[in-house]
């Protein structure tokens, strides 16, 4: 995604706008992967393939995302790790 998408993107859960972002890979012009966290849910969306996702909870793959999170833990802020992985797996089903 180009970083002038990050001034209009919003959670899709509660709206709120901006979105803080932490890049793990990137080009001059693109983020090709990282998250997007909103900071008013503490929920947190990936940036795959250079591509935001950006799905409410029912929507959302959480074994799939929770692997893409861990993939990249070292550089995933600890309280995304600890309460965004809470967030995403209290929401819907059991984790498998
Ligand atoms: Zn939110």
């Amino acid at each position: 995604m180009n970083h002038a998408l990050l001034d209009i993107l919003a959670c899709p859960t509660d709206g709120f706008f901006p979105l803080d972002v932490h890049i793990f890979e990137e080009t001059a012009d693109e983020i090709i992967s990282g998250i997007l966290v909103c900071s008013k849910c503490l929920r947190w969306y990936p940036i795959r393939g250079k591509i935001p996702e950006l799905f409410p909870d029912d929507l959302r793959d959480k074994d799939d995302e929770v692997k893409f999170l861990y993939r990249w833990q070292e550089t995933v802020p600890k309280f995304v790790l600890e309460e965004g992985i809470n967030l995403l797996t209290k929401s819907g089903s059991e984790p498998v």
